[in-house]
């Protein structure tokens, strides 16, 4: 017997089959595709509602079986930052109603971060139907990190985002730290969290037998220390750059055998006065601190591109200010690639400190340099833990993400009978 139902799967910024790596696309685009697909070859028929970001794309795409993507245009088509979208919602809501079909297909509602949990806020209260919410990023984690400053509406964000959860039938946390935050920040009570983590595409993303793939950067002599993800501050590639300074002054024979490439952010093709203000002060940090000969740029990369450079990398770095996941360090190590990351956020619970890779200190280069001198240095202990971090990525799998996510869409709905796993073909998909 199916699930009575369609999902409803609301992603507003995140298109799940939008090019990643850009400013605004990354791991919730990634969490929305896998899990839809999951779901669907579970027989859970899922529609993803998202704004049409990219006028290229068609307004409805498949997305697995029987489950598909369909973009609003929220009263305007075309890229809009996340902070400026809150006003396009009401817009967003009115489009989205018209694909419900009378009587209603859909027997839950799942949101994802603040915007789409505001729509589906709404359709939950129109429809009388249950809603779950994953939150990706919560506002308070944020300003912790990085204060007030930006255009995001801070305000109105943590004012939603109250009532997003509390709403909720059910909330999500990725990690037993952002299950801490729910409770003691949005006071979420215990019996409405459910802890379940994000996966990894273990079937692509594995450790390679002969890993140098034909690619730009498949230079033998230099060890490589890659860095991927949007270009966003919270990210940290701006003290992962001021670590290699450092590198270089403290370090040199290190730092002559290196090389930090870069993956994400903007593409290598636009011209310099085109570029991200991020990009730009990238730049003219590696000019002025002349590091330019240990930097590379390789511009946003398919996952599939990304398996050569994790398995060609020495160390992935996750810098980042704060993380709710951090789905780059699961996916390097699922590569066997060890990965130095941020003690923050969920990177302190998916990189285990001295078995698959190091924490340091979010925001400190001066640790970040020694972490990576150590790394570099120490070929043993490299290769010990690029053996375990293998085992340990190994683990995440989005089938399971789904199974326990479709445990939860029967708990709301009062649907319970239990997943067979052997009743459908999961064959795309590693247990
Ligand atoms: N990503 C990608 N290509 C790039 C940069 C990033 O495919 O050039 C993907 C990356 O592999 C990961 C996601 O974007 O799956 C980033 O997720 P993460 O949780 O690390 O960060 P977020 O974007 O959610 O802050």
């Amino acid at each position: 017997m199916v699930f009575p139902g369609k999902v409803m799967l609301i992603s507003v910024h995140g298109d799940p089959l939008a090019r990643l790596g850009g400013i605004q696309s990354g791991g919730q685009n990634v969490y929305v595709r896998e899990m839809a697909r999951a779901l669907d070859s579970m027989g859970i028929q899922v529609d993803v509602f998202t704004h049409w970001s990219d006028p290229g794309l068609p307004r409805s795409e498949p997305l697995g079986r029987k489950s598909r993507v369909i973009r609003l245009t929220g009263g305007s088509k075309g890229f809009h930052s996340k902070h400026q979208m809150f006003g396009m919602l009401p817009m967003f809501v009115k489009e989205l109603i018209q694909h419900v079909g009378n009587p209603c297909h859909y027997a839950v509602i799942h949101s994802n971060y603040w915007l789409s949990g505001w729509v589906g806020l709404q359709l939950q209260k129109i429809l009388r139907i249950p809603r779950i919410h994953t939150s990706h990023s919560l506002g308070t984690v944020r300003k912790d990190a990085i204060g007030t400053k930006g255009n995001e509406p801070l305000a109105v964000r943590l004012r939603v985002e109250r009532e997003v959860l509390k709403k909720a039938d059910r909330v999500i946390a990725t990690t037993p730290f952002e299950e801490k935050i729910l409770k003691k920040h949005y006071f979420v009570p215990n019996d409405n969290i459910s802890v379940v983590p994000c996966g990894v595409n273990t079937e692509l993303f594995r450790p390679l037998k002969n890993s140098k793939l034909d690619r730009r950067f498949s230079d033998q002599e230099r060890k490589t220390v890659l860095f991927v993800g949007r270009f966003e501050e919270n990210k940290g590639l701006g003290v992962l750059l001021k670590s290699f300074k450092i590198l270089k002054e403290k370090y040199p024979l290190t730092a002559a055998r290196t090389r930090l490439v870069i993956a994400g952010g903007d593409c290598l093709e636009l011209p310099l006065n085109a570029l991200s203000a991020e990009k730009k002060q990238y730049l003219k940090f590696i000019g002025e601190n002349r590091i330019s000969e240990l930097v590379e740029f390789a511009g946003p990369l398919k996952h599939e591109d990304l398996l050569a450079y994790y398995n060609d990398a020495s160390i992935t770095v996750v810098p980042s200010y704060y993380e709710s996941f951090g789905l780059v360090a699961v996916e390097a190590m699922a590569c066997g690639c060890p990965v130095i990351a941020s003690r923050t956020g969920g990177l302190r619970h998916n990189v285990i400190h001295g078995k698959t890779g190091l924490l340091v200190e979010p925001k400190s280069p001066e640790e970040l340099a020694s972490a990576i001198n150590f790394l570099l240095t120490d070929e043993k202990a490299r290769k010990q833990m690029s053996a375990e971090a293998a085992i340990h990525g190994k683990r995440f799998s989005w089938l399971k993400v789904a199974s326990q996510i479709s445990g939860i869409y029967r708990e709301v709905t009062g649907w319970k009978e239990k997943y067979d796993p052997k009743s459908q073909d999961i064959s795309w998909l590693q247990i």
